[in-house]
């Protein structure tokens, strides 16, 4: 029981008052009356005097008390009527409320709660509300919304959750940390409502406003914000992509003669078509009427968007049939490259808009970059790649041999098998221009492959006639050296061929053997097992780390003809040449410097110990039958 201080001090007050009249109110009637009659008369009085008074105060005290405690009374029905209305709201909204207390530990649940999660409330109570967690917020997330919680009372926001059935779905929540009347956190308060169908119609709007309603391409406005979000990746990625504008030949005519409806089918046709052609990193967008707009992020070269544009003809040209009308139209593509042609998405589309003007009047069908010198030279290009498939089959391709020597005395150990296409109307095409088509279009495997038979049925040749030749190199494509197949490819030629595997070198570059360090190793692992000799060609320009090299089973280094260019006068190539030769002798591989041209590099390579040379100086690649055996004068005589 609870002791009021101030009922205490009445109390001690009354007991004061009432010790000191009964003590001295007897002294005085005694003082006043003796022990006469009169003074037992008010004695008398006085005992009735003192219990009308007490009676007065205790008259006054329990109406005080009944009246409190009828207040209290009705108070408290008050309070439990607002209570059970409370209950019925919390129960009768659609608003889902939860109250967990300072542990978090859930302790009451509404029906709207139940409805909304799946989850009956014998199943939470007493649980923690992280369980509806869904995966997709981060720890920061949670910590912002504890801190907003804990410093301002509340929260609000929007929050994914997970439902009994596993679905994650949208909520927007309201929290409050709720105080007793002393101040002290008793609860926290979480009131939710499940927006998924508001998100949905959000997405809805979102797509009408951002999609083409009859194609349900990207429209106009998302395709520049694709465009721009493109340019801003370049700075970071370096490379670089192709914005095309696709435009339909005559459109207007068949939307005249054959009316609107056919007009449209036509439209998402060609959509549909275009849409097949999707990879990765492009985005297909229509930009209004019957033109469209497609970037190609990750296009770095002239040929791989000429290649695209060459697609998209092809699939346009074929005919449509439409409400029982076989229907032919055309297209033509204006091309602009960033970030060479353009940096602003405006600039891109004004760019990519001349060049259509550009292919439109050179005679429709066809497509144009935004510099006369590109559509040219991708046109060229893609000509020669159509060829190439023919050279192939029409037997115009060469091998070439230069030969390799010993730089100590001149004499040739080997050659290196060089490709080269004998074209009907431009002559002898170098590798240079036609290996990088070959190895985008795929025919490289084809070539690689073919050169390999030929030179190593040649080199059979050699060795029947008695030519101290130890080793063809012939080079290997990096595309073909990725693809994993390699060494059953050389055991097939090998066998076909007749040539001993130790006649045989395999040049791969070092860029391709960086590509896939891991993949490489065992590649060439899988190689030296079959006795072949393997070389690293293109050396100093793929960045090896040493550790790497340290493991590679290769024999021999050939230096960049890029750093045997600079010798002897520029002390850079000097150096890195001097390098190659030591790090060479260190892991006991041969070393071999190509390029040689003059007989000062060829002076300056055997003074520091290079093993062996190829160069103009010693011999260009020449046919078989061409080739010179006899001896060169040594390099230090040169
Ligand atoms: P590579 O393997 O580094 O070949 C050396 C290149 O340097 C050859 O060019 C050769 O003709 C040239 N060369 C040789 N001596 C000199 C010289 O003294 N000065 C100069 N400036 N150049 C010299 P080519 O024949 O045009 O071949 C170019 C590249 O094409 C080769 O570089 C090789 O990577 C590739 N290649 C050639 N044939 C084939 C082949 O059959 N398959 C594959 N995948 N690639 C080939
Ligand atoms: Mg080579
Ligand atoms: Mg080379």
């Amino acid at each position: 029981m609870k002791l009021h201080r101030s009922a205490l001090r009445l109390a001690l007050i009354y007991w004061i008052c009432a010790s000191l009249w009964v003590v001295f109110s007897d002294q005085l009637l005694f003082k006043l009356f003796g022990t006469t009659e009169r003074m037992l008369l008010w004695h008398s009085a006085k005992g009735l005097a003192f219990v009308l008074v007490t009676s007065a105060l205790l008259y006054a005290l329990l109406n005080l008390y009944f009246s409190r405690m009828s207040l209290q009374h009705s108070a408290r029905r008050a309070n439990e009527a607002s209570l059970r209305q409370a209950a019925a709201v919390f129960d009768s909204t659609l608003e889902g409320v939860l109250v967990t207390d300072t542990e978090q530990r859930i302790v009451h649940v509404n029906r709207a709660f139940q409805r909304i999660t799946g989850y009956e409330e014998k199943e939470v109570m007493g649980k923690v509300p992280s369980m509806f967690q869904s995966g997709r917020h981060d720890d920061a997330f949670y910590q912002v919304m504890w801190k907003s919680l804990n410093q301002r009372g509340e929260w609000s926001g929007e929050i994914w959750n997970r439902r009994k059935s596993g679905e994650i779905f949208p909520i927007w929540q309201n929290l409050r940390a709720i105080h007793d009347e002393n101040g002290e956190l008793s609860h926290y308060v979480a009131v939710f409502s499940d927006i998924t169908a508001i998100k949905r119609s959000q997405n809805e709007l979102d797509h009408l406003a951002h999609h083409d309603p009859l194609t349900s391409l990207p429209n106009r406005l998302l395709f520049i914000e694709r465009v721009e979000s493109a340019l801003k990746r370049i700075f970071a990625d370096k490379r670089g992509g192709a914005v095309m504008v696709v435009d339909l030949d005559h459109f207007k005519h068949i939307n005249e003669s054959l009316g609107h409806n056919i007009g449209d089918q036509l439209l998402k046709g060609v959509a549909e078509r275009l849409r097949g052609l999707l990879e990765d990193g492009m985005t297909l967008a229509r930009m209004g009427g019957d033109e469209f707009a497609l970037i190609y992020e990750d296009c770095p070269h002239v040929e791989q968007a000429a290649a695209l544009a060459t697609r998209i003809l092809e699939e346009i040209k074929a005919p449509f049939s439409l409400g029982g009308h076989e229907l032919f139209t055309g297209a033509s593509i204006g091309i602009s490259l960033y970030p060479g042609d353009a940096r602003t998405v405006q600039q891109l589309l004004r760019n990519a808009d001349s060049a259509l003007f550009k292919a439109k009047s050179s005679g429709r069908e066809g497509y144009a970059f935004y510099t006369q010198e590109l559509t040219a030279y991708a046109h060229q290009r893609v000509e020669l790649a159509a060829s190439l498939r023919h050279a192939l089959e029409g037997g115009q391709l060469r091998v070439y041999y230069q030969p390799v020597l010993r730089l100590s005395d001149g004499h040739i150990v080997g050659v290196e098998a060089l490709v080269r296409w004998q074209h009907p109307e431009r002559g002898l095409i170098s590798p240079g221009e036609f290996i990088p088509i070959a190895e985008e279009s795929g025919l490289i495997g084809t070539i690689d492959a073919w050169v390999l038979e030929e030179s190593c049925r040649q080199m059979r040749c050699w060795v029947e006639q008695g030519r101290e030749l130890e080793f063809v190199a012939v080079n290997i494509s990096s595309r073909v050296f990725n693809r994993g197949d390699l060494p059953d490819r050389i055991v097939e030629t090998l066998e076909k061929t007749g040539l001993e595997p130790a006649r045989l070198e395999l040049e791969v570059t070092e860029s391709a053997i960086m590509h896939d360090p891991d993949g490489a190793l065992d590649q060439l692992v899988r190689l030296r097992v079959l006795g072949v000799r393997l070389s690293i060609d293109d050396f100093g320009t793929g960045y090896s780390s040493l550790l790497r090299l340290k493991r590679l089973p290769v024999h021999k280094l050939k230096i960049d003809q890029g750093f045997v260019a600079g010798l002897p006068d520029e002390s850079e190539d000097m150096a890195i040449t001097r390098a190659v030769i030591a790090l060479a002798g260190s892991l006991g591989l041969k070393v071999l410097a190509e390029g040689i041209e003059t007989p000062e590099q060829a002076a300056f390579l055997l003074e520091h110990h290079c093993d062996l040379g190829q160069g103009y100086w010693f011999g260009r690649p020449v046919p078989a039958e061409k080739l010179d055996w006899r001896d060169r004068p040594p390099a230090s005589q040169a």
